[in-house]
């Protein structure tokens, strides 16, 4: 998508090891000081700004995974997850991206989200608290859909349908609606419309499609399943 990009399998980013239940304090390129906390209960490791923001994507992250192991995406190894004023320049059009050799998402802090959304002209509808949370859980999706697969999607849209059809199941569903009503959709959708071709020129539109698809009765958390199995075939355009 426009902004909340898959992942990546350039292993650009090298981790940051972190002792259990400690926080640390140190530079981060582009800003100034970064808090380093490790998340109770979680085996995550989030690294931002300031403490009040890592606390959050914190929280964020313990109901991102109630959310998807009700769904069976489980997370069987740590991970970190950095919130970050900018991208590496490769992904300079994403709002966040999961590096998936460095066990590694990065997003966008608020600030910097606000300006890349006015920027692309995506996801404008949605309130920037409310965006920068269910980003989270976005790339979270991502990391478990990778830890719980059997091998790597073929297509952008295969690995982009859950992170979407999570994020979009995880918004409050007054805004959900809005966005919803911003962005109708054409019943029935199937799978020849969740494409890479319509994930590139319009992740609004692929976003509502996947979620729409993921509710249709039937599908569901049992549909991922399909999907983590490879026994779901998207389309490529
Ligand atoms: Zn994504």
């Amino acid at each position: 998508m426009h902004g909340l990009r898959g992942w990546s399998v350039q292993p650009t980013i090298r981790h940051i090891g972190v002792a259990a239940a400690m926080i640390l304090l140190f530079f981060m390129p582009g800003s100034s000081f970064a808090v380093t906390l490790s998340c109770q209960k979680q085996n995550i490791t989030v690294t931002a700004p300031d403490f009040k923001l890592a606390n959050r994507v914190c929280a964020r992250a313990a109901t991102s995974l109630d959310l998807l192991a009700s769904c069976n995406l489980q997370q069987t190894d740590p991970f970190s997850i950095e919130v970050t004023p900018v991208l590496p320049s490769e992904f300079g059009e994403c709002f966040g991206v999961f590096h998936c050799n460095d066990d590694l998402v990065q997003v966008l802090a608020p600030d910097a989200l606000s300006e890349a959304i006015h920027r692309s002209g995506n996801f404008t509808n949605l309130p920037l608290d409310v965006l920068f949370d269910s980003l989270v859980t976005h790339e979270i999706s991502h990391v478990l859909a990778f830890q719980s697969s059997s091998g790597v999607p073929r297509t952008s849209a295969e690995a982009e349908y859950i992170a979407y059809a999570m994020q979009m199941e995880s918004l409050p569903e007054k805004d959900r609606n809005a966005f919803l009503q911003a962005h109708p959709v054409t019943q029935p959708v199937s799978l020849m419309g969740l494409n890479d071709v319509i994930l590139s020129f319009s992740p609004e539109v692929f976003a509502v499609r996947a979620w729409t698809h993921f509710r249709i009765e039937g599908n569901g958390c049992e549909f991922i399943r399909k999907i983590l199995k490879r026994e779901v075939n998207f389309p490529t355009q």
